[in-house]
């Protein structure tokens, strides 16, 4: 490892990675990769998460694609010094940001979305010019052995390595200096992963997870109840059937809207996964016999099972669990406390739908925060009121297409972020530039000191179209 770590820290050393034209050639490997590996990917991911290839494309391959372009065709914008007004005071002078990369960065990635997780970053450190080591999660063991198969023969190896491995070979990674670390899974190893980089000062990016609520404002939005079901379904069976951080982890509904909500979701799951959806190939399986068990638990609970008002069965052969929808679990139980990241949907009712901004505030910030409403003050409410990573009126997960859009967390479910150009901005550093002249002294700005400096610098620093002025009357003295 250390052998390797040093050709990719000489490779930085060097300048390799900093050029234009190098950063363009790996993005378009990348795309080429893809394209040639489309079919490969299918069966990849098939085979770790049972999932179809219209939804790999659509929330991976797509979506790599679509930022790999998108960063080929901005990277001239983005790599290109920012101009910056400076203080008249100052003139002449020219002031600019320059972005310039890290160094050795390292991406740790989670398994449920093993190519879009592990290959949107990595779009984001080479657009800025670092040199990078890539480690896709254990849990999707076919897709990370491919990976590091395959990725070498497009990219620069000497710039970026892919590592399999699990937790050990993640924490023996750790043990060494990087200049940025961008890891994306749970808090818990979210804590080792800081700590580790703490020892080093090294900047971090954690994309984290948690409970993301939706409210559904039935008042506002019965007469789109169709749609609104059918995106709550989307947004909680959809992605991955329900492991996903940005799923739709719990919603929150007035009592007396509760059974005409659940008999919604349940025409729309019929509709989306047929009568029954164990044969369905249009929902993807859970992961592993470990997380089949973790989400089972859920479900022990004698008050939760009871609170089950659809689905509720499983396969644990076959990693298969129900969509499940309950009503009121008790919200001590661990599937009102820990995230749920799988197909189980609590539904929690309250008197007002207003009391959802208090339901929310009570526990740790979500990752995404939906809301079905049509009402303007408590859709501003929501905004001012609560703190999540994103919030998404009246759908769900489309926030995370959108490349114009800052995707990370807030508190729990993370910090830092990416997507499109926050992804050049995420693995670089800006640079304050200022270049000044040898024309212009201005003394009051050394000592000895007297009134007529304090006067001139208090003046200087309020008010800034004087600086002419001040500047003039500065010279003199
Ligand atoms: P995880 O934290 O168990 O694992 C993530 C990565 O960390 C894996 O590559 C794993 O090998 C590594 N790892 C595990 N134990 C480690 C240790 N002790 N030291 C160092 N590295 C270690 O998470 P997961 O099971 O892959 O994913 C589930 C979590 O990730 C959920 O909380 C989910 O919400 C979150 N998630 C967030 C996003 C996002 O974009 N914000 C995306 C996917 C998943």
């Amino acid at each position: 490892m250390e052998a390797s770590l040093e050709v990719l820290r000489e490779s930085f050393k060097n300048g390799r990675t900093r050029s234009y034209e190098w950063r363009i050639k790996q993005l378009s490997s990348l795309i080429q990769f893809i394209h040639d590996k489309e079919n490969t990917i299918f069966e990849a991911l098939y085979q770790d998460l049972g999932k179809h290839p219209v939804e790999i494309f659509r929330d991976e391959v797509g979506i790599v694609l679509k930022s790999a372009n998108n960063a080929l065709s901005s990277l001239h914008k983005w790599m290109a010094p920012k101009k910056k007004p400076l203080p008249l005071l100052f003139f002449p002078a020219k002031g600019e940001v320059l972005s310039e990369p890290f160094g050795l960065v390292l991406i740790i990635s989670s398994w449920n979305f093993p190519l879009s997780l592990s290959l949107d970053p990595l779009i984001g450190a080479i657009s800025a010019g670092n040199t990078a080591v890539l480690k896709p999660s254990e849990y999707a063991p076919v897709f990370s052995s491919f990976l590091v198969a395959t990725l070498p023969l497009y990219l620069d190896d000497k710039a970026i390595k892919v590592v399999e491995g699990g937790a050990d070979v993640s924490e023996q990674l750790l043990q060494y200096k990087w200049d940025k670390i961008f890891f994306t899974g749970s808090p818990r190893v979210a804590r080792i992963v800081s700590s580790a980089a703490a020892k080093h000062l090294t900047p971090v990016t954690l994309e984290l997870g948690g409970k993301c609520p939706a409210i559904f404002d039935y008042s506002s939005v019965h007469s789109n109840m169709k749609v609104a079901a059918k995106r709550i379904v989307g947004g909680k069976w959809g992605p991955c059937a329900g492991q996903a951080c940005i799923g739709i982890d719990y919603v929150l509904v007035e009592d007396k809207f509760a059974s005409e909500l659940i008999e919604s979701l349940k025409r729309i799951l019929k509709k989306f996964y047929g009568e029954n959806s164990k044969n369905s190939t249009s929902i993807a399986r859970i992961v592993n016999d470990k997380n089949v068990e973790r989400i089972s638990n859920l479900l022990k609970d004698p008050k939760v099972a009871a609170s089950i008002v659809h689905g509720g069965s499983m396969d644990k052969e076959k990693l298969f669990i129900e969509p499940t929808i309950l009503l009121n679990p008790p919200l001590y139980a661990d599937i009102m406390t820990e995230e749920i990241f799988g197909p189980l949907l609590p539904i929690i009712t309250l008197n007002k739908i207003e009391e959802s901004i208090e339901f929310i505030n009570a526990r740790p910030k979500p990752l995404a925060l939906y809301a079905f409403t049509g009402d303007e003050t408590l859709k501003k409410r929501i905004l001012y009121e609560t703190s999540s990573g994103s919030v998404t009126f009246n759908d769900t997960m489309v926030q995370f297409v959108c490349d114009s859009l800052p995707f990370g967390g807030v508190g729990q479910s993370g910090s830092g972020s990416y997507h499109g150009k926050y992804s050049f901005d995420t693995f670089s550093h800006e640079k304050a530039v200022m270049q000044r002249s040898f024309l212009i002294e201005l003394e009051p700005r050394y000592p000895p000191w007297n009134d007529f400096k304090l006067k001139f610098i208090r003046l200087a620093y309020r008010y800034d179209y004087f600086g002419l002025a001040l500047l003039l009357l500065g010279l003199k003295k």
